[in-house]
């Protein structure tokens, strides 16, 4: 049995698993870069080692390294987290060679799944239905072929990729050449390597995803679904379960899907299998992520199961105590992502030292951070700052817990995404549960401009003041005096954006 887990990252998902390993009684040991000397996941770590310099190619993702502490410490065990190695298949082989157990799936099921070409091979195989699309470009010529045959607008996507990167959207002919250019060089950029191929664009396109649970022998289940379509360049931003889009029927033939996608690479662990659905709800498998995603705790709260406590009861070799029968959703609960960055100016990453913090709390709140006051965020990492996740009872509580846990949230000395996420929970799409991955361009001008919407004291004056008319007009039928102040009072009602109220 596992006693001493080392954790192969940082920020909040390191101690998001060494919560749940001390809940377990097990030891946990931290690593870490020169700018995380300071960093809360090594004060958690009951251990912590020094892996070198703060660029991550020198410290979190030096396989070298992470086996050095892990051996001089002697975990026996790695929990990955997200990012970083956790979809290395090089370090899960790596750890098994060394006898130390990987806390994740095998290296087969993170390879396969790892290249987005084979996974859609291999999901094609097993029956399952990808977006139409091509297998490798050779080049563009073959390109333009391909295109030729899917049918405009198409994605040129990178085979190495996540993250959003190494993607582009390619609406016209005249676009296709640039477009395979910019997605490869993005591509060879991030991962190193720039294997393209091309999938149809699902117009109107919903990101749905499924949780998935599997054991060593076979036994595999589905904790229901996260909706992911309020995304910012290919990147989630906030999440919810349910999602608001499903009926019991897709929900349930989804789920089946999910888990034969998962049983066809032999999977165990925690995985999640991506869909993008379109508007009459015909859903194509988009890919894999073969490890714990950022937006797990909704699962976790909607099911009731601790994921990582899971993962490591799997890593065990224990059986799946969990029956597909047994999982079920209650209540509702959203994560909003919260970074370091400006939404005023394009969402430019904002690190810095953290002056003053207070963070939300409360019935139905859940708060997966990492900073405190005097910590400096990093420039040499995801500007993630925490997850912050609610429950309630229906939607539209939940709606409502989350813009007061934003409201309550205050961090000075960087910038942040809270006031952007608080108008998200505000616009009428948002709340009414319709949107798809364009919400955020959709609404832009509402989320981008709020000096436009957002009412100040002298608006109030006026209002009040033309509010009273209004009334002396219906009440007492006076008569306008001209037409001319008629059209004054309009036009500042429509400088105040009347229709808000
Ligand atoms: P999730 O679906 O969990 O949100 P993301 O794709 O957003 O997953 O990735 C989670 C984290 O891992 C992010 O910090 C992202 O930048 C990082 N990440 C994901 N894929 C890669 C990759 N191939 N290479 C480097 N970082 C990655
Ligand atoms: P990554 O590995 O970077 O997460 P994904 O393949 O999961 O890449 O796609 C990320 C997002 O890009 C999706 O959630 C979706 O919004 C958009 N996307 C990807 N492929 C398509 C497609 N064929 N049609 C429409 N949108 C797509
Ligand atoms: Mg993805």
């Amino acid at each position: 049995m596992i006693k001493k887990v080392l954790i192969a990252n940082r920020g909040e998902i390191a101690l998001r698993v060494m919560r749940s390993c001390r809940e377990m009684g097990i030891t946990t040991v931290a690593v870490f870069s020169e700018s995380d000397r300071t960093s809360m996941h090594v004060r958690y770590a009951d251990e912590a080692y020094f892996i070198g310099p703060s660029p991550s190619a020198e410290s979190y993702l030096m396989i070298a390294k992470i086996i050095n502490a892990a051996r001089q410490s002697g975990a026996d065990a790695i929990h990955p987290g997200y990012g970083f190695l956790s979809e290395n298949a090089e370090f899960a082989d790596r750890c098994q060679k060394e006898g130390i157990i990987f806390i994740g799936p095998s290296s087969y099921a993170i390879k396969t799944m790892g290249d987005k070409i084979t996974a859609r091979k291999t999901m094609v195989d097993a029956g399952i239905p990808v977006v139409p699309g091509s297998g490798v470009i050779s080049d563009e010529k073959d390109a333009l072929a391909k295109i030729k045959e899917i049918g405009l607008p198409v994605m040129v996507k990178a085979s190495a990729g996540g993250g959003g990167k190494g993607m582009r959207l390619v609406n016209k002919e005249k676009d296709i050449v640039s477009s395979i250019r910019a997605a490869q060089s993005e591509a060879r950029a991030a991962f190193g390597d720039d294997t393209i191929y091309i999938e149809k664009y699902i117009k109107s396109p919903h990101h749905i995803e499924f949780q998935i649970l599997g054991d060593k022998y076979g036994n595999m289940i589905h904790l229901f679904e996260r909706e992911c379509s309020v995304q910012r360049r290919h990147q989630k931003v906030v999440e919810e379960t349910p999602s608001p889009l499903m009926t019991p029927e897709i929900r349930k033939e989804m789920g089946e899907c999910a888990v034969a996608a998962a049983k066809a690479v032999d999977y165990s662990g925690a995985g999640t299998i991506e869909f993008i659905v379109d508007d009459n709800l015909n859903y194509y498998f988009l890919e894999m992520n073969t490890r714990l995603q950022v937006e797990h705790p909704i699962t976790e709260r909607v099911v009731g199961v601790d994921l990582v406590k899971q993962q490591i009861n799997i890593a065990n070799g224990l059986e799946l105590e969990l029956k597909q029968e047994d999982i079920c959703q209650y209540g509702h609960a959203i994560e909003c992502r919260i970074y370091a960055e400006d939404p005023e100016n394009n969402f430019m990453p904002s690190p810095g030292v953290i002056k003053h913090i207070t963070e939300p709390l409360g019935l139905g709140v859940r708060h997966d951070g990492y900073v405190y006051e005097g910590f400096e965020i990093p420039i040499h990492y995801d500007p993630l700052i925490s997850k912050l996740v609610v429950w309630a009872k229906t939607r539209e509580e939940a709606i409502a817990r989350m813009k007061r846990a934003l409201y309550a949230y205050k961090i000075t000395g960087v910038k942040t995404s809270i006031s952007f996420l608080n108008r998200i929970m505000q616009t009428p799409d948002f709340v009414k549960g319709k949107y798809n991955t364009h919400f955020i361009e959709k609404n832009s001008e509402f989320l981008m401009f709020p000096d436009k919407h957002e009412t100040k004291i002298e608006d109030v004056a006026i209002i009040a003041v033309y509010v009273d008319y209004l009334d002396r007009l219906n009440n007492l039928q006076m008569e306008v005096h001209s037409k001319n102040e008629k059209k004054n009072w309009k036009n500042c009602g429509r400088r105040l954006n009347f229709n808000r109220f």
